[in-house]
């Protein structure tokens, strides 16, 4: 194992295509890192998303 120093700080990160945030691999992602796009559920509902009309009677 000569070379590998179990460096935490080489896990592969990307950015959440929502709100901009890096996200750091996570073992829940471990199967599908490469299908992850959020860093989270409400970011891949949409809620961050400003193109969404915001209905003025709704409050
Ligand atoms: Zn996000």
């Amino acid at each position: 194992m000569a070379g590998f120093k179990g460096n935490k700080a080489a896990l592969p990160s990307k950015t959440c295509i929502a709100c901009g945030r890096e996200m750091v691999w996570r073992k829940s992602w471990a199967k599908n890192w490469d299908d992850v796009k959020y860093c989270s559920d409400a970011c891949r509902a949409g809620k961050h998303r400003p193109s969404r009309p915001v209905n003025p009677l709704a409050s």
